[in-house]
């Protein structure tokens, strides 16, 4: 560790999406430490998650990929997986933190990723990588994708059945006794699976700290009876469904029944831009995303019809609204302007109707399947994440930066800084560029002999 005045030349960062691990390479590759923590088993964060990407449609797996690999590589960069930040103490330039990390129940220093033990998991359980979508599960021990980084396993103590077994010896009763299991145990060559291991606090000393701990979207719940059912899905689930390497191979079927939809109606603003639900303000990436989304939808099934409900459309990055435009002029994806008012079931097909405001008719859409373009809100857990760093959030519980125009990645909190959808909903190219702005300021403070001012 590098250590000059009293500033410590280390940095923590905190959530290792595309806008961390942005900030991680910058920092690590000029010369200092970087703690990544992230809460999840791999680094990676939603981009990796999606079919392709707008507007270029690169597979992110591919453009992805190698960056996660090149910060798990780093001799500069220390990923801390599964791991959450416990407290912060400390100012600029010598902060103390602790960190959860929590039990894989696998001794990662010594497990070199075989995958022997997924394989012969006889637990299934659908998995949170893919939305917990129908069509693919994963194992009690699991890598939740195959080009995690680290690429460890971790052991989910709630549906393993060992733990099970454990639990109930403490507590069951005997007639009810599930198999022991250890199946994992037992086929690993490097004996690697620890049952025993618990959760372990470390501390580490920091002159830095990047919040990027990304976003959520909206849980479909929150808008009530208009999204029940299966084939009502969010604009996540269906990148998976999209993705070549998801849970269908990318093959478009629907959740109910694995049928091939006809029909899909995706809808813009769900959640957002709605002051009722709490949410006024634009995801800003719904109405690209949608578009996008259309558009593979008809790669891979060019004889389907895609429609889209829009309130208006905001595509304002670089060759964002020409590519609409191709949406609509090369894969003739039918944009409706207007709100829809039900959803509901008419037989093994979905109904939606609403209003064309454009053209004034009223508009009754039979369909097969639903894609909502929910909206982006915080990540889970990130109020708390703000409380232990003492920093500012906004009344939606983003980050507030201290000056908008003039000091947009800096947190109240000197030291202190913010990058990505952290701050609020934001593309990839913006959530990449603040990446690289927060290590430029995290660079600019460790430049400086003593901690100084971060102006
Ligand atoms: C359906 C959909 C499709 C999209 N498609 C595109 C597209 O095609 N092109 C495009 O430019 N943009 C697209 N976007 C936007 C894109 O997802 C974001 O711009 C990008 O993911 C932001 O990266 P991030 O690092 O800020 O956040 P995230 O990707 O959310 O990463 C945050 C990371 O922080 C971790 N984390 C969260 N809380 C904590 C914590 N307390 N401690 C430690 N770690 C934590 C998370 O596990 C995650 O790994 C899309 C968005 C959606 C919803």
């Amino acid at each position: 560790m590098d250590k000059l005045g009293s500033s410590t030349k280390r940095a923590l960062v905190i959530g290792g999406g595309i806008a961390g691990i942005q900030a991680s390479l910058d920092i690590a590759d000029a010369g200092y430490e970087v703690l990544l923590v992230e809460k999840t088993p791999s680094i990676g964060g939603h981009m990796l998650q999606y079919s392709e990407v707008f507007p270029t449609l690169d597979c992110p797996q591919c453009i992805g990929t190698p960056k996660m690999v090149e910060v798990g590589q780093h001799s500069n960069i220390r990923i801390l997986a599964y791991s959450e930040v416990e407290s912060v103490s400390g100012t600029i330039g010598d902060f103390t933190v602790r960190i959860r990390r929590r039990a894989t129940h696998v001794d990662w220093d010594r497990c070199n990723g075989c995958g022997l033990c997924l394989q012969k998991c006889p637990v299934k359980v659908p998995s949170e990588y893919n939305c917990f979508l129908p069509f693919d599960n994963r194992g009690a021990i699991y890598i939740p994708f195959a080009q995690a980084v680290p690429n460890k396993p971790v052991i989910d103590a709630q549906t393993c059945r060992y733990f099970k077994y454990r639990r109930f010896m403490e507590e069951g009763e005997e007639s009810k006794k599930p198999p022991e299991c250890r199946i994992c145990e037992k086929v690993c060559p490097l004996g690697v699976i620890d049952w025993e291991q618990q959760d372990e606090i470390v501390e580490e000393k920091v002159g830095a700290i990047v919040v990027a701990a990304g976003f959520d979207l909206m849980d479909k719940g929150e808008i009530g009876e208009f999204a029940e059912g299966r084939d009502i899905i969010n604009g996540l689930e269906f990148e998976r469904i999209l993705c070549p390497s998801g849970p269908t191979a990318g093959v478009v079927m629907r959740p109910s029944d694995g049928i091939e939809p006809r029909e899909v109606v995706f809808i813009s603003c769900v959640g957002s831009r709605d002051p009722e639900l709490g949410v006024p303000y634009c995801s800003r990436v719904c109405c690209m995303y949608l578009a996008k989304q259309a558009l593979l939808y008809k790669h891979a099934v060019p004889d389907g019809q895609a429609y889209i409900f829009y309130m208006d459309q905001r595509t304002t990055g670089k060759g964002y609204e020409e590519f609409v435009r191709r949406a609509v002029e090369e894969y003739h994806v039918m944009y409706l302007r207007g709100r829809v008012s039900k959803i509901f079931r008419d037989g093994d097909r979905l109904r939606v109707q609403g209003a064309d405001t454009l053209s004034g008719r009223r508009v009754d859409i039979s369909c097969d399947l639903v894609v909502l373009g929910m909206a982006m809100m915080p990540s889970a857990g990130f109020k708390e994440l703000a409380r232990k760093l003492g920093i500012a959030t906004d009344e939606y519980g983003f980050i507030t930066e201290i000056h908008s125009k003039f000091r947009p990645m800096e947190t109240s909190v000197p030291g202190i800084y913010v990058a990505g959808t952290a701050q609020g909903p934001r593309d990839i190219p913006d959530s990449v560029a603040m990446g690289s702005g927060v290590a430029s300021k995290v660079l600019d403070l460790f430049s400086r002999d003593g901690v100084g001012s971060p102006l």
